[in-house]
């Protein structure tokens, strides 16, 4: 009776790492960029494979099941070790991936078919996992300063490696006799898979939390980017600007509006897809001339804006004729003849008791005034008594 409530529990764990093979697969399917939920996917495949085979067709010295079974058991570590390194964009060094298994699956048939040794497949086994999985932690150190989930799956996938080195030891405790057949119908060996299984299950959660952050921080760059320009959306703009209205004591807030000259010409006259071409570059132009600090976002259409955080009138106004400048001396390679695009700015400074619609409005009143002096030109609130350009 205990045998067979031992063995019905030892098929829950298969059951587990193949359910979370197929979660694995499922994500992988909808996010077929991923490549490694298809390795990690796979990895928890051969593994259930590998444990299956161990209960239904339990090892004896000298069987040649333990090297099969042993196979599968490499391969699933390998292919997890191959599905972090890729998840960070790291590759996995052929020593490790090929060599290394390929070393010990001889060790492993030697010591199963040639001279049986069933200490010595403990040891090779769960040694020389833990070292696969071990050569990949250097490049996943990086984990260490991402975000929580990163830190969290680094320190999870640490305590996995590590711990195939004391399961050793603990594996082999019970075992005087050596024997592989009367190992496998131990409780001791049941509670040792079930920790491992519990392990694995820890690790497939915090990488498919990982993934699930991975999406979404990736949806919200979407959301907050303007694929044209990469610069901010308005949107994400207005979400930034709270983080600095009002702002600090002592501190200015300054917004440079920056329209371009006479856009309907270029998109009449070389495109649309040209027009597209010339936001792109402004874009870069714009994101290169500024500081960390500063918000550039395209507002729409020809119409891009620059949040200046802690800079006085005079510095905002310095810095969009700066922009100006550059633009104008800037040749644009898709405009055959035309070369060059100019812009006209409106340059204003937060006010006690603002918000950023309102600097905004008094910033779109004197680029208005800037468009009417003849374009190409900067313009702020001259009746405010504030100064002039140097
Ligand atoms: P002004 O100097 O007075 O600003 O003249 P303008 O021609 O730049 O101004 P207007 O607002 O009349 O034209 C803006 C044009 O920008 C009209 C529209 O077709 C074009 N436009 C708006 N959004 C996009 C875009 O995403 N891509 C392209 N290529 N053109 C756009
Ligand atoms: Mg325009
Ligand atoms: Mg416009």
């Amino acid at each position: 009776m205990l045998h067979d409530a031992g063995h019905f529990l030892a098929l829950v764990n298969p059951a587990i790492a193949l359910l979370l093979s197929l979660c694995f697969l499922l994500v992988w399917n909808h996010e077929r960029a991923r490549h490694y939920l298809l390795q990690v996917g796979a990895c928890y495949l051969l593994y259930a494979i590998a444990i299956g085979l161990q209960i239904i067709w339990p090892p004896r010295n000298g069987g040649g099941n333990a090297t099969v079974t042993g196979a599968f058991y490499l391969g699933s570590g390998v292919l997890l070790l191959r599905g972090m390194l890729a998840r960070i964009g790291a590759r996995s060094d052929r020593c490790t991936v090929v060599a290394l298994p390929l070393i010990l699956f001889g060790m492993l048939a030697w010591f199963d078919l040639v001279q049986p040794n069933l200490v010595a497949r403990i040891y090779i086994l769960n040694v020389g996992i833990a070292l696969i999985l071990l050569l990949g932690i250097a490049p996943l150190a990086r984990l260490r300063t991402g975000r929580t989930v990163d830190r969290v799956l680094f320190w999870v996938f640490l305590v996995f490696a590590l711990q195939f080195l004391p399961r050793t030891v603990l594996t082999l405790a019970p075992v005087g006799a050596h024997d592989a057949a009367v190992l496998t119908r131990t409780a001791y060996w049941l509670w040792l898979q079930a920790t491992l299984a519990l392990m694995l299950l820890t690790l497939a959660l915090t990488l498919l939390a990982a993934t699930a952050q991975d999406v979404i921080d990736r949806l919200r760059h979407e959301r907050d980017t303007d694929p044209l320009t990469q610069l901010h959306t308005r949107r994400s703009l207005e979400a930034l600007a709270a983080h600095h209205i009002p702002p600090r004591p002592g501190e200015k807030l300054s917004v440079l509006l920056c329209d371009l000259d006479f856009f309907k010409f270029i998109n009449d006259n070389y495109g649309h897809s040209a027009g597209d071409a010339v936001l792109t570059q402004v874009g870069r132009i714009i994101a290169a001339g500024i500081r960390r600090r500063d918000i550039a976002a395209r507002l729409g259409g020809e119409e891009f804006v620059v949040l200046l955080p802690d800079t006085p009138h005079d510095a905002a106004l310095q810095l969009a004729e700066r922009l100006r400048q550059t633009l104008e001396q800037t040749s644009i390679d898709v405009l055959p003849g035309m070369h060059t695009v100019t812009a006209s700015f409106g340059v204003a400074t937060l006010r006690p008791g603002e918000d950023l619609e309102a600097l905004l409005m008094r910033a779109d009143n004197v680029l208005y005034v800037a468009k009417n002096n003849g374009r190409n030109c900067v313009e702020w609130e001259r009746e405010a008594g504030l100064p002039a350009l140097a």
